[in-house]
């Protein structure tokens, strides 16, 4: 794979060129821009640039709102509606964050719920963001269907990802972000355009026989929830939250809307953040610190984030596909 090297600016640039020129205004850009080249800093690829091409085709299609303007509803005290717009997840994300942190900060406990919004990014950015504020967060979405839940053989669920952040201050968070299936459908679509074989476990085929064609599970295949029926009902425990308890669309209802222009499907978003402050009270710093410190230093461990945080803190530029630069440009 040929590679050029590109600074985080330099990235953010271009993505947020590559939006302004396709129908975003500036806040709209600027805020999936921000996710994007986040992702490439840290490593991230599935959810950098790579996905660009597919926030383009969404607003080609018209299914996206460039110009989306976020508006919320305080539903109590703890809880928070946000109407996207139609617009990228980042924006309305930005917008209702501090809403969402100065009521778990005065509750306890809060839920932020994002409707009619395009998720097409990784979760980190909106715990980590709680994580800063020393509140503990917890996110989750649904896209497309194209995992099989355990047991069957065709699409149902989305790749359906879950992120939490533990603060530990003066320190980066304790943070795991995840894909409940086997693998997220960007490294599969990256693994395929690579030549990559998969993992066995990771998918079907169109035939719904096991395959690590990465090809044949990206094109008319479908992946497989992690770890069995047990990643399948994390999956389903997503789709309630972020469908069921949000009020937008199931992966399954998704699937039959879409118009399948290759960008991100429209949906729900669920945020939890909780005050570890207000439910555990004074010393709850060092005493999970204790706790994430030993977990941290037994032999054989690293903890989750910790790639991405050492990515964060490299100086090196970043390489990226020189490909994908070069039909990114072609849509400028
Ligand atoms: P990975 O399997 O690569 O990583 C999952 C988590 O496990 C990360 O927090 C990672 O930390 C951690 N981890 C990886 N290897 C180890 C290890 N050896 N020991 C300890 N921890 C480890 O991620 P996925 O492929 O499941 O998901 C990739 C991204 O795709 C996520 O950001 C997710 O949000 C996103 N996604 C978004 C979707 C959407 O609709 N918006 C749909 C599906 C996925 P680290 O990062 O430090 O490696």
């Amino acid at each position: 794979m040929t590679t050029v090297t590109l600074t985080e600016g330099e990235i953010h640039e271009l993505a947020k060129t590559c939006l302004l020129s396709n129908g975003c205004d500036e806040a709209n850009a600027t805020a999936a821009a921000r996710t994007i080249s986040s992702a490439e800093r840290d490593g991230a690829l599935s959810h950098g640039l790579f996905r660009l091409p597919g926030y383009v085709a969404s607003l080609r299609s018209g299914k996206a709102n460039g110009h989306a303007v976020p508006k919320h509803e305080q539903l109590t005290a703890a809880a928070i509606r946000i109407d996207g717009d139609r617009g990228y997840a980042p924006l309305a994300i930005e917008y209702g964050t501090p809403l969402l942190a100065a009521a778990a900060a005065e509750t306890g406990v809060a839920v932020l719920l994002i409707r009619n919004s395009f998720h097409f990014a990784a979760l980190w950015p909106e715990v980590e963001a709680l994580a800063e504020k020393d509140l503990v967060g917890l996110a989750c979405t649904v896209n497309l269907p194209t995992v099989a839940p355990f047991g069957a053989k065709t699409a149902f669920f989305s790749t359906n990802p879950i992120a939490f952040a533990y603060p530990r201050p003066g320190k980066d968070p304790y943070v795991f972000d995840m894909a409940s299936a086997a693998k997220a459908r960007g490294d599969i679509g990256i693994a395929a355009r690579d030549g990559h074989e998969l993992p066995p476990g990771t998918g079907l085929d169109a035939d719904g026989n096991p395959t690590t064609d990465a090809t044949k599970v990206h094109e008319g295949g479908v992946i497989l929830p992690f770890g069995g029926y047990k990643g399948s009902a994390i999956a389903t425990m997503i789709e309630l939250l972020a469908a069921g308890l949000v009020g937008d669309y199931f992966s399954y209802e998704t699937g039959k809307t879409d118009n399948r222009d290759g960008g991100p499907a429209i949906g729900g978003e669920f945020i939890l953040a909780m005050s570890p402050q207000v439910l555990a009270g004074p010393g709850w710093a060092d005493h999970s610190e204790d706790f994430l410190s030993e977990l941290g230093a037994m032999d054989g461990i690293r903890l989750p984030g910790e790639r991405r945080f050492a990515a964060r803190r490299s100086t090196d530029p970043i390489a990226v596909n020189a490909d994908l630069i070069t039909s990114i440009r072609a849509l400028i």
